[in-house]
């Protein structure tokens, strides 16, 4: 009885069909990364060089579009209202995105409302088809204000 087989070999894997996961990328995977890169340029222009938990604007930092929820929440990764600028290290790093006064800044910004729809959304599974993400990309290629009003439309269909 072989209970612990050896690894199989590259031409075995092959052989069964199966490949190394690094080769399968999927054309949703790439939507989804393309999607990702646009969205952060977006929030980052949007906010500009203020971080959203700590307000500074330090010169020369490092910025990134700092998620309230979590960015594997598919159902919040490109909510705009889960997304801001935030200081790359301080904030986003070390202070592993610093949700205390993330959660502060949401209330104050969009009111308490705005708060419990994320945190109501971000229990619910989102799945992404290929048009979806299609129609993203290509609002956020038009600009900010087509892409806020593409994501509310399908927010509401959703
Ligand atoms: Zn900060």
């Amino acid at each position: 009885l072989l209970l612990r087989s050896k690894p199989l070999s590259r031409k075995a894997r092959l052989a069964r069909g199966s490949r190394p996961r690094r080769v399968r990328r999927s054309p949703l995977g790439r939507l989804r990364n393309k999607l990702d890169a646009l969205f952060a340029l977006y929030v980052k222009d949007r906010d500009g060089a203020v971080c959203i938990t700590c307000g500074s604007r330090p010169e020369g930092q490092n910025w990134h579009a700092g998620h309230f929820f979590r960015r594997g929440i598919m159902s919040l990764r490109w909510d705009p209202k889960n997304v801001h600028s935030q200081c790359g290290i301080p904030c986003n790093k070390f202070r592993r995105g610093a949700l205390a006064e993330y959660a502060t800044a949401i209330v104050e910004r969009y009111g308490p409302e705005e708060l419990a729809r994320l945190a109501s959304r971000a229990k619910t599974i989102r799945k992404w088809t290929r048009p979806e993400l299609e129609r993203l990309i290509a609002a956020l290629e038009q600009g900010g204000a087509e892409y806020e009003m593409a994501y509310a439309e399908m927010e509401r269909s959703a």
